[in-house]
């Protein structure tokens, strides 16, 4: 199969033609239509994420057809069952070990003993993957696959963020004003989550970003800026999702007592340290990690609904690198999306 590599951290990808792989237990095989681009790739790349597999095949935004089935999978496991032919999604979270305190308790995004697709598992930049067969989603029917892969980790992850913004001490409600610091994959599709529950996003981009300003306008956001502009009004919670730690005290100084910041990416550069006024009266700081299938359901059950319509920028396989640069560089509005048939 064709595949792009990393055979080493800090170098780009590499063309290459491995073997397809072959299911093992529990595990299907996925032929890949197409894979979406997403911060956590570049922080693999650049070392900043430190124990990939090597070499690997990044890529946990996955949208493919079922094409084989290793032994145990049939119609009683999963549950839902898979099928050979099923259209599903496979996402950063591919395995939890089931039995450490965190996956006993539901939450396996904190599992003792994780696997990662595109860090530890082969992921989506090449023809086929394999997954755990208990680790993919549905996708749900009205999205063609380029629009549906960015729900499947800037979509879910963005979502968990979003459900903790509100766990301050009010929770939010219908109304509250709600700061988006990064204006990428994530926040278009929050934006438009957020103004479907009645709230208002103000939007902060890097200093300049004309073009995501707009674009953020466009899709709902009441006010947009630079982060280096005052909020325009007092916020009632915050989801930084740029990877940039001196974002943390700004959110701070913008959200009101008992409000919370939340950190929705895997890497931050170190936060500044910041007096402790900033932070007093009840304001919550916190992380978001990974994903729960439980996130992944709820939320392409939503994304219908509202419905949440994705912009994608299309690239082919071997143009991957050209992709990461320009996510790097902030060259396109919404999510880059690889097109692996192309
Ligand atoms: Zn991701
Ligand atoms: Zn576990």
């Amino acid at each position: 199969m064709r595949a792009m590599i990393l055979e080493q951290q800090g170098q780009p990808l590499v063309e290459a033609d491995l073997p397809a792989p072959k299911p093992g237990p529990g595990q299907v095989r996925v032929k890949v239509s197409v894979c979406g681009v997403c911060r956590t790739d570049l922080h693999v790349l650049d070392g900043e994420l430190a124990a990939p597999k090597l070499p690997l095949v990044m890529g946990h935004q996955v949208v493919g057809t079922v094409d084989e089935l290793g032994e145990g999978v049939d119609a009683f496991s999963p549950e839902p069952p898979v099928w050979k032919g099923d259209r599903v999604g496979v996402p950063w979270l591919g395995g939890a070990c089931g039995r450490c305190a965190y996956c006993q308790e539901g939450r396996e995004n904190l599992c003792d003993d994780p696997r990662f697709t595109g860090y530890q598992i082969d992921g989506g930049f090449a023809e086929y993957c394999v997954v755990d067969a208990d680790f993919c989603f549905r996708i749900p029917e009205n999205y063609p696959d380029l629009q549906a892969a960015p729900l499947l980790c800037a979509g879910l992850i963005g979502y968990r963020a979003y459900r903790m913004a509100g766990a301050g001490t009010t929770g939010l409600v219908y109304g509250e004003r709600l700061g988006f610091y990064g204006f990428g994959a994530a926040a278009h599709i929050l934006c438009q989550v957020a103004k479907h529950d009645g709230r208002k996003v103000y939007a902060f981009t890097s200093p300049g970003d004309a073009a995501a300003q707009d674009f953020a306008r466009k899709l709902g956001a009441v006010w947009a800026g630079s982060s280096d502009d005052a909020a325009p009004e007092e916020l009632d919670a915050a989801i930084i999702f740029a990877p940039v730690g001196p974002l943390v005290p700004v959110a701070l100084r913008a959200v009101r007592k008992g409000g919370t910041v939340v950190c929705a990416g895997i890497h931050m550069s170190d936060i500044p340290s910041f007096p402790y006024n900033i932070l007093w009266g009840e304001r919550v700081i916190r992380s978001v990690a990974n994903l729960t299938r439980k996130d992944g359901e709820d939320f392409l059950a939503l994304a219908p609904t509202i419905p949440i319509k994705t912009e994608v920028t299309p690239y082919p396989l071997d143009r991957v690198n050209d992709a990461l640069d320009d996510l790097r560089r902030g060259r396109f509005t919404g999510a880059a999306v690889i097109n692996v048939m192309d």
